[in-house]
């Protein structure tokens, strides 16, 4: 067994690292208390190549691997997560599917730009009345005349809003399996097209820096080949985007409680009280020892999970775990830290005040604690 990193993926996380530290870490607070999407930096993320790292060059990517990139989300989202997010988002629910389903003509078409960060674009699963039951999506789309015409709604959709995006995939109801179950398709809707109607962002209580919207579709249009795979394809193919997803949302997480733990050491050793710095007290020492502990144990569950995906073995399981053990182990982290502040951590020029308001969302989106957990006991024969 070798848990070391290689010279590449230790150089991209450097590279992140230095990137987040120098460039994010200093707007970080003016870009959530304004809710600012952070442009300047996402396109200097796209010229540094980090909005196509996994996806291979002739596709305009970095060419890097999968634990590259889960390294990448972590340091970029120790910075911000609401950056991190933007980049997550982008890259294994907006890009991946046409990586992995798309036509050559839709690799060339729709991949080459978002690899090169010159695109955002959206995956848009979840609706008013199908979230963690994803299958139970009401939105369709009927194959007339040479076009999907589509009618329906989505609800939460990172990135779908900006200047940047050029469009949304989203999946819809195109017809009956043979077991009279509805058959699911993703459908590629460009920004722009008649008849999708994008609305404005929602006001979160974190990651208020990345773009969150509802979007409608009232008979809009798009050409028959805009179908990832045949019809019908789309629920096995987005079980697939959000295995891979969770993993990287599990780097997130980590890197979001490394963040929680180096602001709370960082103010436990300067802070003094009874006569000394807070950090000699033994309470507080076991605080950040088991903060230590967690995010260890998280990083190598992700590590694990990302291995098996670039192994080509299963990893469903191991995604689930990674995801939910990372979530919860954030939480933990973001909740100590600002006790660790004490009352300065509940005001907001503490980072700690911001960090604590935008981990709840991370055992919510992409499957929830439940759902995770609902996943994990069925492979364990439930
Ligand atoms: C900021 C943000 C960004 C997002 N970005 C995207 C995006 O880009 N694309 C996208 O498609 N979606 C996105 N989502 C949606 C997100 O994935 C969903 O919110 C999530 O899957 C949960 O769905 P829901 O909100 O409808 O909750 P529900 O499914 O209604 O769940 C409500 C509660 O019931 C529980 N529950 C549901 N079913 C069961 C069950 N069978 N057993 C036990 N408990 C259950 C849930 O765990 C939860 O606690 C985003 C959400 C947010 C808030």
């Amino acid at each position: 067994m070798d848990f070391s990193l290689n010279e590449e993926q230790m150089a991209i996380r450097q590279t992140c690292r230095d990137f987040a530290e120098q460039e994010i870490k200093p707007i970080a607070e003016h870009i959530d208390a304004t809710g600012t999407f952070p442009y300047d930096l996402v396109r200097q993320m796209g010229e540094l190549g980090l909005l196509g790292l996994p996806f291979p060059e002739e596709y305009g990517g970095a060419g890097a691997d999968f634990l590259s990139y889960c390294l990448a989300i972590e340091e970029i989202s120790r910075g911000d997560v609401s950056v991190g997010i933007t980049m997550e988002a982008h890259t294994s629910l907006g890009a991946t599917p046409f990586f992995l389903f798309g036509s050559q003509e839709q690799k060339e078409h729709y991949l080459r730009p978002l690899a090169r960060g010159e695109q955002l674009w959206a995956f848009g699963l979840t609706e008013p009345e199908a979230g963690s039951d994803s299958g139970g999506t009401q939105t369709r789309a009927v194959l007339k005349d040479g076009s999907w015409h589509i009618n329906g709604a989505k609800t939460f959709i990172t990135n779908a809003g900006t200047d940047m995006t050029g469009g949304v995939t989203i999946t819809a109801i195109t017809g009956k399996t043979a077991a009279g179950r509805n058959a699911i398709s993703n459908i590629i809707v460009p920004k722009g097209t008649p008849g999708y109607v994008i609305g404005n962002s929602y006001k979160k209580m974190g990651w208020k820096a990345s773009d969150t919207r509802p979007l409608s579709f009232e008979d809009c249009q798009v050409p028959a080949e805009n179908i990832l795979g045949q019809p019908g394809d789309g629920f096995k193919q987005f079980l697939r985007i959000l295995d891979a997803g969770r993993v990287a949302i599990a780097a997130l997480s980590v890197g979001l409680a490394q963040a929680c733990l180096d602001e709370a050491l960082s103010y436990a050793q300067q802070r003094k009280q009874f006569g000394q710095s807070i950090s000699k007290f033994q309470a507080i020492q076991f605080k950040l020892a088991d903060m230590d502990m967690e995010i260890e144990l998280a990083r190598l569950m992700y590590y694990k999970a990302a291995w098996l995906h670039m192994q080509g073995k299963p990893y469903t399981r191991e995604a689930s775990m990674a995801k939910l053990f990372a979530s919860e182990t954030a939480k933990r982290a973001a909740d100590q830290a600002v006790q660790i502040h004490g009352g300065y951590g509940f005001m907001d020029e503490y980072p700690v005040s911001r960090y604590w308001r935008s981990v709840k969302i991370n055992e919510i989106g992409e499957g929830t604690s439940e759902v995770q957990r609902m996943l994990i006991a069925k492979q364990l024969g439930c």
